[in-house]
């Protein structure tokens, strides 16, 4: 069964894409956590970053890029910005397809890792 997030690169689940291509589809998180908070996702199916191959590297680096040509785009660049992959539970993973956030426009704070 295709997951929330092939859903919405198929078309098939409402999102406000804000940039695609053969490689990624980057959409606004339905739950932002700033005012600017976008997931980059790959468009084929990576369920965490320990799915990862050799062979993605290309694709990895590449969503990296898309992240910050969108930092420019909506004028974070310059206050900066945090780029998060959170993995499986210890990492709060919600959605098993790899995406990275791009999540800016405020001070973030601290990254907080509570003991
Ligand atoms: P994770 O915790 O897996 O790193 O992040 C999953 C993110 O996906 C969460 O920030 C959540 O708000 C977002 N999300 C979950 N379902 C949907 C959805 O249907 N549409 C959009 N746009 N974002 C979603």
């Amino acid at each position: 069964m295709a997951n929330i997030f092939e859903k919405i690169i198929a078309g098939e689940l409402p999102a406000d894409i804000v940039y695609r291509d053969d490689q990624v589809t980057a959409f606004r998180d339905i739950n932002p956590a700033a005012p600017t908070h976008i997931l980059i996702v790959p468009n084929k199916v990576i369920p965490t970053a320990n799915d990862i191959q050799p062979e993605d590297e290309p694709l990895i680096g590449h969503m990296i890029y898309v992240a910050k040509s969108l930092a420019e785009k909506e004028g974070i660049s310059q206050d900066g910005y945090r780029l998060i992959i959170n993995c499986n539970r210890h990492g709060g993973q919600e959605v098993f397809h790899l995406h990275l956030h791009l999540i800016g426009g405020r001070p973030l704070g601290p990254m907080v890792v509570r003991k």
